[in-house]
C-alpha cells in the first residue's frame, strides 16, 4: 500500500480563495480585517514565521500591521501595546510570536489579549470554550489538522486517534478536538511507557512530540491515518517531520507531508480566525 497524500498546500490554496472572496465581501460593507503581529527581539526562525503570516494576510486582503518591539522589552511595555491594540477598532486579530525573552512571562502575555481578538485561539477562555463545544476561536494548527482529515471525509466518530505531544498549542488540543468529533483519544508524552504499543493502535495517528523521524513503519497500524506536525530542518536546508516518510506512507492509508503539509495549513486557520473576528465583531 502506498498512502494517498494529503497535501496541506492545496488544501490552503483553495480555502485561501474561498477566504478572498469573504473579505472582498466585508471590504464592500467598509470592514477591513486587520491583524496585528507582535515580535519582541530578533530571533530568525520568529521572523520567517511573522514574515509568511504576513505575506499570507496581504495575499487575501486581510490588513496586517507588524510591530517589532527591541529583545530588552519589559513585560509592562508589552502589555501596555496589547492594551492599545484591544483597543483599535481596525484590530480584529493580535497574535504575539512566541517565545518570547525570558523577563517576560508568556502565559500572562497570552491572558492581556483580549479574548475577542485571540486568534491564536490561546488565552484560557477560548481553550475552556473549546472544551465545553462552544464557538470560539480554535488554536490553529490543532484546527488545521481537523480540516486536513475531513477533507478526505476520513471517518473520525468512534475511531482511536492516538496524539504523540501534549503541549498547549498542538498536543492537548488536538487531542480535544477529536474528542469533540467522538473520536476515542489517548495521549502518549516523553514519559510514556512502550510508545510503539500505543502508536500501533491509532486509526489516526498525530505526530506532535518535536523528535526527528519518531514515528517509524513499525509503529503505524495498515491503513492508518498519519499527520506529522514536527518540523526539523535537515543539514542539507530541506525540511522533514517527526514521521520517517518513506516508511510509513508504505503502510498508512493517509499521511501529511513536510513541507507543504500541516504548516500551511496553521497559516490558513489563522487568516480564518481574523475574517471570523472581523465578522463576529464588526459586520
Ligand atoms: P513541545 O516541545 O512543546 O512539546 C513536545 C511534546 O512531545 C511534549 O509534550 C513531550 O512530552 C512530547 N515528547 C517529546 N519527546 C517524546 C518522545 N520521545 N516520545 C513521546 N513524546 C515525546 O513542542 P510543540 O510546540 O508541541 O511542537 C511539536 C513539533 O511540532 C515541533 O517540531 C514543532 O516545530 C512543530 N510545530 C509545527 C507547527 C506547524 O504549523 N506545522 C506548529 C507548531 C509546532
Amino acid at each position: 500500500m502506498t498512502a494517498q497524500i494529503i497535501n496541506g498546500k492545496e488544501l490552503s490554496q483553495k480555502k485561501r480563495e474561498e477566504m478572498k472572496i469573504e473579505v472582498e465581501t466585508l471590504r464592500k460593507q467598509g470592514i477591513t480585517p486587520g491583524l496585528a503581529v507582535i515580535i519582541v527581539g530578533t530571533d530568525p526562525a520568529s521572523q520567517t514565521y511573522v514574515r509568511g503570516k504576513q505575506r499570507a494576510c496581504e495575499e487575501i486582503g486581510i490588513q496586517s500591521l507588524l510591530i517589532e518591539m527591541k529583545e530588552s522589552t519589559t513585560e509592562a511595555q508589552l502589555i501596555a501595546k496589547i492594551d492599545e491594540l484591544n483597543k483599535e477598532d481596525s484590530i480584529d486579530g493580535i497574535l504575539v510570536q512566541l517565545p518570547l525573552p525570558s523577563q517576560i512571562n508568556e502565559q500572562a502575555i497570552i491572558e492581556k489579549i483580549s479574548p475577542n481578538k485571540d486568534v491564536d485561539g490561546f488565552h484560557p477562555i477560548n481553550i475552556g470554550r473549546m472544551m465545553t463545544g462552544q464557538d470560539c476561536f480554535l488554536p490553529c494548527t490543532p484546527h488545521g489538522i481537523i480540516e486536513m482529515v475531513k477533507s478526505k471525509q476520513i471517518d473520525i466518530e468512534g475511531k482511536h486517534v492516538v496524539v504523540v505531544g501534549r503541549s498547549n498549542i498542538v498536543g492537548k488540543p488536538v487531542g480535544q478536538l477529536f474528542l469533540n468529533e467522538h473520536a476515542t483519544v489517548t495521549y502518549c508524552h516523553s514519559r510514556t511507557n512502550d510508545l510503539k504499543a500505543y502508536t500501533s493502535q491509532a486509526d489516526i495517528l498525530i505526530a506532535a512530540a518535536g523528535k526527528q523521524h519518531l514515528i517509524q513503519g513499525e509503529y503505524v497500524k495498515r491503513g492508518a491515518t498519519v499527520i506529522d506536525v514536527g518540523i526539523h530542518r535537515l543539514e542539507n536546508g530541506k525540511l522533514t517531520g517527526d514521521v520517517n516518510f518513506d516508511e510509513v506512507k508504505e503502510k498508512a492509508a493517509y499521511i501529511t507531508p513536510v513541507p507543504g503539509g500541516v504548516g500551511p495549513m496553521t497559516i490558513t486557520m489563522l487568516l480564518h480566525n481574523t475574517i471570523q473576528s472581523a465578522k463576529r465583531f464588526r459586520a
